[in-house]
Protein backbone atom coordinates (compact mmCIF):
# COMPACT_ATOMS: atom_id res chain seq x y z
CA UNK A 1 0.00 0.00 0.00
CA UNK A 2 1.46 3.50 -0.80
CA UNK A 3 2.11 5.66 1.96
CA UNK A 4 -0.67 8.52 0.69
CA UNK A 5 -3.02 5.22 0.48
CA UNK A 6 -1.90 4.71 4.16
CA UNK A 7 -2.16 8.08 5.36
CA UNK A 8 -5.72 8.37 3.73
CA UNK A 9 -7.00 5.14 5.38
CA UNK A 10 -5.21 6.22 8.80
CA UNK A 11 -7.47 9.75 8.57
CA UNK A 12 -10.62 7.76 7.44
CA UNK A 13 -10.10 5.53 10.63
CA UNK A 14 -9.86 9.08 12.91
CA UNK A 15 -13.21 10.23 11.53
CA UNK A 16 -15.02 7.88 11.95
CA UNK A 17 -13.60 7.22 15.51
CA UNK A 18 -14.15 11.04 16.42
CA UNK A 19 -18.10 10.46 14.92
CA UNK A 20 -18.39 7.37 17.12
CA UNK A 21 -17.26 9.12 19.74
CA UNK A 22 -19.59 12.21 19.08
CA UNK A 23 -22.61 9.87 18.54
CA UNK A 24 -22.35 8.36 22.01
CA UNK A 25 -21.43 12.01 23.81
CA UNK A 26 -24.75 12.60 22.45
CA UNK A 27 -26.86 9.32 22.76
CA UNK A 28 -25.38 9.94 26.57
CA UNK A 29 -26.76 13.26 27.05
CA UNK A 30 -30.25 12.61 24.56
CA UNK A 31 -30.59 9.45 27.82
CA UNK A 32 -30.79 12.40 29.96
CA UNK A 33 -33.22 13.75 28.49
CA UNK A 34 -31.66 16.99 26.82
CA UNK A 35 -32.57 18.47 24.30
CA UNK A 36 -29.85 21.32 23.88
CA UNK A 37 -26.41 20.42 24.29
CA UNK A 38 -24.63 22.51 27.34
CA UNK A 39 -22.28 25.01 26.52
CA UNK A 40 -19.50 23.05 28.22
CA UNK A 41 -20.36 20.15 25.84
CA UNK A 42 -20.16 21.70 23.31
CA UNK A 43 -16.83 23.18 24.12
CA UNK A 44 -15.58 20.03 25.27
CA UNK A 45 -16.39 18.75 21.95
CA UNK A 46 -14.68 21.65 19.96
CA UNK A 47 -11.53 21.21 22.39
CA UNK A 48 -10.75 17.34 21.61
CA UNK A 49 -11.36 17.20 18.80
CA UNK A 50 -8.67 19.80 17.91
CA UNK A 51 -6.38 18.19 20.42
CA UNK A 52 -7.32 14.52 18.90
CA UNK A 53 -7.82 14.32 22.41
CA UNK A 54 -11.53 13.02 22.61
CA UNK A 55 -13.34 13.41 26.03
CA UNK A 56 -15.49 10.62 26.77
CA UNK A 57 -19.10 10.88 28.81
CA UNK A 58 -16.38 10.07 31.47
CA UNK A 59 -14.60 12.77 31.94
CA UNK A 60 -14.98 15.07 35.31
CA UNK A 61 -16.33 17.85 33.50
CA UNK A 62 -18.80 16.12 31.11
CA UNK A 63 -20.18 14.31 34.87
CA UNK A 64 -20.35 17.61 36.87
CA UNK A 65 -22.51 18.55 34.25
CA UNK A 66 -24.40 15.76 33.48
CA UNK A 67 -25.11 15.82 37.37
CA UNK A 68 -26.43 19.78 36.53
CA UNK A 69 -28.31 18.76 34.03
CA UNK A 70 -30.01 16.01 36.03
CA UNK A 71 -30.79 18.25 38.64
CA UNK A 72 -32.24 20.62 36.05
CA UNK A 73 -34.33 18.01 34.70
CA UNK A 74 -35.81 16.97 38.34
CA UNK A 75 -36.54 20.59 38.34
CA UNK A 76 -38.90 21.95 41.61
CA UNK A 77 -40.17 17.95 41.20
CA UNK A 78 -44.06 17.35 42.05
CA UNK A 79 -43.84 13.57 41.30
CA UNK A 80 -45.01 12.14 44.51
CA UNK A 81 -46.75 13.12 47.58
CA UNK A 82 -43.64 14.35 49.04
CA UNK A 83 -43.18 17.51 47.19
CA UNK A 84 -46.17 19.02 49.18
CA UNK A 85 -44.32 18.78 52.58
CA UNK A 86 -40.63 19.16 51.97
CA UNK A 87 -38.98 22.55 52.43
CA UNK A 88 -35.93 21.92 49.61
CA UNK A 89 -35.27 19.08 46.82
CA UNK A 90 -31.72 17.00 48.25
CA UNK A 91 -30.50 16.29 45.38
CA UNK A 92 -26.97 15.29 46.54
CA UNK A 93 -23.39 16.52 46.58
CA UNK A 94 -19.54 15.48 46.62
CA UNK A 95 -17.05 14.24 44.16
CA UNK A 96 -18.87 14.24 40.50
CA UNK A 97 -15.69 11.58 39.63
CA UNK A 98 -15.91 9.97 43.49
CA UNK A 99 -14.54 6.40 43.04
CA UNK A 100 -16.94 5.67 46.46
CA UNK A 101 -20.47 6.42 46.40
CA UNK A 102 -23.12 6.29 49.50
CA UNK A 103 -26.39 6.04 48.99
CA UNK A 104 -29.08 6.79 51.69
CA UNK A 105 -32.80 6.45 52.19
CA UNK A 106 -33.92 9.80 52.24
CA UNK A 107 -33.91 13.03 53.64
CA UNK A 108 -34.26 13.91 57.50
CA UNK A 109 -35.05 16.88 59.29
CA UNK A 110 -31.97 18.60 58.87
CA UNK A 111 -31.34 17.75 55.38
CA UNK A 112 -34.89 19.28 54.25
CA UNK A 113 -34.13 22.30 56.12
CA UNK A 114 -30.79 22.75 54.22
CA UNK A 115 -30.78 20.50 51.15
CA UNK A 116 -28.15 18.79 51.53
CA UNK A 117 -27.63 15.31 52.29
CA UNK A 118 -26.75 13.60 56.11
CA UNK A 119 -26.06 16.72 57.86
CA UNK A 120 -28.19 15.68 60.68
CA UNK A 121 -26.52 13.36 63.50
CA UNK A 122 -26.77 10.30 61.29
CA UNK A 123 -24.89 12.24 59.10
CA UNK A 124 -22.33 13.20 61.39
CA UNK A 125 -21.75 9.53 62.24
CA UNK A 126 -21.29 9.01 58.30
CA UNK A 127 -18.82 12.10 57.84
CA UNK A 128 -17.05 10.56 60.69
CA UNK A 129 -17.02 7.15 58.84
CA UNK A 130 -15.54 8.37 55.72
CA UNK A 131 -13.15 10.26 57.70
CA UNK A 132 -12.00 7.40 59.68
CA UNK A 133 -11.78 5.86 55.76
CA UNK A 134 -9.09 7.81 55.22
CA UNK A 135 -11.05 10.16 52.83
CA UNK A 136 -12.80 13.73 53.70
CA UNK A 137 -16.30 14.55 52.69
CA UNK A 138 -16.06 16.04 49.55
CA UNK A 139 -14.00 13.12 48.05
CA UNK A 140 -17.34 11.35 47.96
CA UNK A 141 -20.61 11.46 46.16
CA UNK A 142 -23.10 11.11 48.75
CA UNK A 143 -27.13 10.72 47.72
CA UNK A 144 -30.50 9.23 48.69
CA UNK A 145 -32.88 6.78 46.86
CA UNK A 146 -35.76 9.42 47.39
CA UNK A 147 -34.75 13.61 47.21
CA UNK A 148 -37.47 14.77 49.66
CA UNK A 149 -38.05 14.23 52.96
CA UNK A 150 -40.92 11.78 54.07
CA UNK A 151 -43.48 13.02 56.71
CA UNK A 152 -41.99 12.36 60.32
CA UNK A 153 -39.49 10.42 58.90
CA UNK A 154 -42.15 7.96 58.12
CA UNK A 155 -40.64 5.06 55.94
CA UNK A 156 -40.74 5.45 52.08
CA UNK A 157 -43.65 4.03 50.56
CA UNK A 158 -43.43 1.84 47.02
CA UNK A 159 -44.77 4.33 45.21
CA UNK A 160 -42.59 6.71 46.12
CA UNK A 161 -39.66 5.01 45.83
CA UNK A 162 -40.88 4.39 42.41
CA UNK A 163 -41.35 8.05 41.36
CA UNK A 164 -37.47 8.76 42.62
CA UNK A 165 -35.31 5.46 42.13
CA UNK A 166 -34.44 6.30 38.40
CA UNK A 167 -32.82 9.52 39.97
CA UNK A 168 -30.37 8.14 42.25
CA UNK A 169 -29.60 5.14 39.47
CA UNK A 170 -28.73 8.27 37.05
CA UNK A 171 -26.20 9.66 39.44
CA UNK A 172 -24.59 6.37 39.60
CA UNK A 173 -24.59 6.17 35.98
CA UNK A 174 -23.08 9.38 35.43
CA UNK A 175 -20.24 8.80 38.81
CA UNK A 176 -19.52 5.69 38.12
CA UNK A 177 -18.21 5.11 40.83
CA UNK A 178 -15.85 1.85 41.49
CA UNK A 179 -17.92 0.89 44.93
CA UNK A 180 -21.66 1.82 45.93
CA UNK A 181 -21.99 1.76 50.09
CA UNK A 182 -25.72 1.24 50.18
CA UNK A 183 -26.58 2.46 53.80
CA UNK A 184 -29.41 0.63 55.56
CA UNK A 185 -32.30 -1.44 54.55
CA UNK A 186 -34.29 1.14 51.89
CA UNK A 187 -31.33 1.75 49.88
CA UNK A 188 -30.17 -1.90 49.89
CA UNK A 189 -32.83 -3.56 49.17
CA UNK A 190 -33.75 -0.76 46.01
CA UNK A 191 -30.23 -1.15 44.51
CA UNK A 192 -30.40 -4.72 45.07
CA UNK A 193 -33.89 -5.17 43.88
CA UNK A 194 -35.67 -7.28 46.15
CA UNK A 195 -37.79 -6.25 49.02
CA UNK A 196 -37.10 -9.31 51.03
CA UNK A 197 -33.61 -8.67 52.17
CA UNK A 198 -32.71 -8.64 55.53
CA UNK A 199 -29.73 -6.15 56.52
CA UNK A 200 -28.47 -8.92 59.00
CA UNK A 201 -27.62 -11.25 56.04
CA UNK A 202 -26.96 -9.14 53.48
CA UNK A 203 -24.48 -6.55 55.17
CA UNK A 204 -20.83 -7.24 54.86
CA UNK A 205 -21.10 -8.80 51.20
CA UNK A 206 -20.47 -7.43 47.92
CA UNK A 207 -23.34 -7.46 45.31
CA UNK A 208 -23.17 -6.42 41.86
CA UNK A 209 -25.32 -3.45 40.82
CA UNK A 210 -24.92 -3.20 37.04
CA UNK A 211 -21.78 -3.74 37.14
CA UNK A 212 -20.46 -1.86 40.34
CA UNK A 213 -19.37 -3.13 43.63
CA UNK A 214 -22.34 -2.68 46.11
CA UNK A 215 -21.26 -3.05 49.39
CA UNK A 216 -24.67 -2.85 52.20
CA UNK A 217 -24.03 -1.38 55.56
CA UNK A 218 -26.35 -0.46 58.65
CA UNK A 219 -27.37 3.22 58.17
CA UNK A 220 -25.60 5.44 60.84
CA UNK A 221 -29.65 6.20 62.34
CA UNK A 222 -29.04 2.67 63.35
CA UNK A 223 -25.87 3.11 64.44
CA UNK A 224 -26.64 5.82 66.41
CA UNK A 225 -29.61 3.49 68.30
CA UNK A 226 -27.04 0.23 68.40
CA UNK A 227 -23.93 1.74 68.69
CA UNK A 228 -22.11 -2.17 69.54
CA UNK A 229 -22.80 -2.50 65.68
CA UNK A 230 -20.77 0.04 64.64
CA UNK A 231 -17.70 -2.28 64.33
CA UNK A 232 -19.67 -4.51 61.74
CA UNK A 233 -20.32 -1.47 59.47
CA UNK A 234 -16.42 -0.60 59.91
CA UNK A 235 -15.50 -4.34 59.45
CA UNK A 236 -17.86 -3.52 55.72
CA UNK A 237 -15.79 -0.11 55.59
CA UNK A 238 -12.20 -2.03 55.63
CA UNK A 239 -13.56 -4.60 52.69
CA UNK A 240 -14.43 -1.35 50.82
CA UNK A 241 -10.81 -0.21 51.32
CA UNK A 242 -9.23 -3.44 50.30
CA UNK A 243 -11.18 -3.39 46.58
CA UNK A 244 -11.15 0.94 46.42
CA UNK A 245 -7.02 -0.21 46.85
CA UNK A 246 -7.21 -3.59 44.42
CA UNK A 247 -9.06 -1.65 41.49
CA UNK A 248 -7.15 1.13 40.27
N1 LIG B 1 -30.87 9.57 56.53
C1 LIG B 1 -30.77 9.27 55.21
O1 LIG B 1 -31.01 8.15 54.78
N2 LIG B 1 -30.35 10.24 54.41
C2 LIG B 1 -30.03 11.46 54.82
O2 LIG B 1 -29.64 12.29 53.99
C3 LIG B 1 -30.13 11.73 56.19
C4 LIG B 1 -30.56 10.79 57.03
Amino acid sequence: MSKELRSQKKETITEKKIAENIKSILEFYQDLGFEMLPIKLAFSVQCSVKNSELRTPNSELDKEAALKALRKDIGDCKRCRLSKERTNIVFGEGNSDARLMFVGEAPGREEDSQGRPFVGDAGMLLTRLIEKMGFKRGDVYIANILKCRPPMNRDPEKDEIESCRGFVEKQIDIIKPVVLISLGRIASQTLIGNTGLKMTSIRGNFFDYKGILLMPTFHPAYLLRNPKDKWLTWNDAQKVLEKLKEVT
